[in-house]
């Protein structure tokens, strides 16, 4: 049968009753691929897998709680919803309001915005504000705002966004058919984080699963509030969806860190990059440099024997590369000039084969 998205694919694990609405563009249901390329090319003895979340229809993980928060806004009555967001969330609030036929609202911070993603947002039709100021602000100026009007705040402090969130672990655990030793995150807001390891304790509650997975989170060296034990004031990354200085669901994440035995440890841009391009390079896969986070760590991890022979480690990548194109050129070299003449082309070709 044809995926049905992750509400109903997921039902008896998620808030939801008959009586709630499904806002739903069949999020879900991303690939989990073996990264075969890279263990010989690194010359590793563990098992890698990627779970592309970039696949999503908005291109980030996003979607999955954006389908419930949206489907909950609607049973509630809500016309308009809101977030303040450096780029995935508001594309995808965007697009699930667009599609629930509600308003939606965008406070994006200043600075560097991923092209791709305000284009999401505007062609979805929401209403973009940008405010002088860092993520931080804007989420405290929407926070104030859902106190005094009738519009809901899809952040990811609306707990019906981790409910959604956890759909992701019950995928690994399905399409591989195993839980995995390791699962490594990049960590912004630390709301994924914390919805995978809910949503790995709920499966195995449920017997679904009999054992859970170590969790690993990866924060840019410039944006590590977790790492050092206290907020940044002025969080610096080229991965602009982990530039976040005071996360929401800090608790959550050390609550998921401690739990499960893992660790929360920062990559610097440089190791992030060429994370980066390797996924793209050796594995055909185009992700956002944020979510190369959860592989440029892993190495890292690598590099100071902290895996054990055969260990399985899922990475998940979560958005796509194509939101935020330009970054490829910190990595590749610009395409080369040639005169329109089969010779000269010949020759390059002689030097490439
Ligand atoms: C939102 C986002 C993150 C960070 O996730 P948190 O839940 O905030 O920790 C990482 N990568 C991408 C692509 C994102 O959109």
């Amino acid at each position: 049968m044809a995926w049905q998205g992750v509400i109903e694919e997921y039902r008896d694990f998620l808030p939801v009753s008959d009586k709630t609405p499904i806002v739903t563009l069949k999020e879900g249901n991303t690939p989990i691929l073996r990264a075969e390329n890279l263990k010989k090319k690194l010359g590793i003895n563990i098992e890698i897998y990627f779970k592309f979340d970039g696949a999503n229809p908005t291109g980030s993980f996003k979607d999955r709680g954006m389908t419930l928060a949206l489907s909950k806004a609607i049973e509630a009555g809500s016309k308009a919803v809101i977030c303040a967001s450096t780029g995935n969330t508001s594309a995808s609030a965007s697009a699930y309001a667009a599609k629930a036929g509600i308003k939606a609202i965008v406070l994006i911070p200043e600075g560097k915005i991923a092209l791709g993603k305000l284009a999401q947002a505007l062609v979805f039709g929401a209403h973009v504000i940008q405010v002088k100021g860092n993520f931080d602000q804007a989420l405290n100026i929407v926070k104030a705002i859902v106190e005094k009007y009738p519009i809901t705040l899809v952040n990811s402090i609306n707990p019906f966004r981790l409910e959604g969130q956890k759909s992701a672990s019950y995928e690994v655990c399905d399409q591989l058919g195993f839980v995995p030793h390791y699962h490594a995150l990049p960590v912004g807001n630390a709301g994924n984080i914390t919805a995978y390891w809910k949503g790995y304790k709920e499966y195995k509650k449920a017997e679904k699963i009999t054992s859970l997975p170590i969790m690993l989170g990866f924060q840019a060296a410039g944006a590590a509030p977790l790492v050092q034990g206290k907020p940044v004031e002025k969080p610096e990354t080229i991965a602009t969806a982990i530039r976040i200085g005071n996360p929401a669901s800090w608790k959550g994440a050390i609550g998921a860190r401690d739990e499960s035995g893992g660790r929360i440890d920062s990559v610097t841009d440089s190791e992030i990059l060429n994370a980066y391009s390797l996924i793209a390079s050796i594995e055909g896969i185009f992700c956002e440099p944020a979510s190369a986070a959860s592989l440029a760590g892993v190495i890292k991890l690598y590099k100071e024997n902290y895996f054990k022979n055969g260990d399985s480690v899922v990475c998940t990548l979560t958005g796509s590369g194509l939101k935020d194109p330009d970054i490829v050129f910190k990595v590749s070299k610009e395409p080369l000039k040639v005169k329109a003449e089969t010779q000269a082309v010949e020759k390059v070709i002689e030097g490439i084969i």
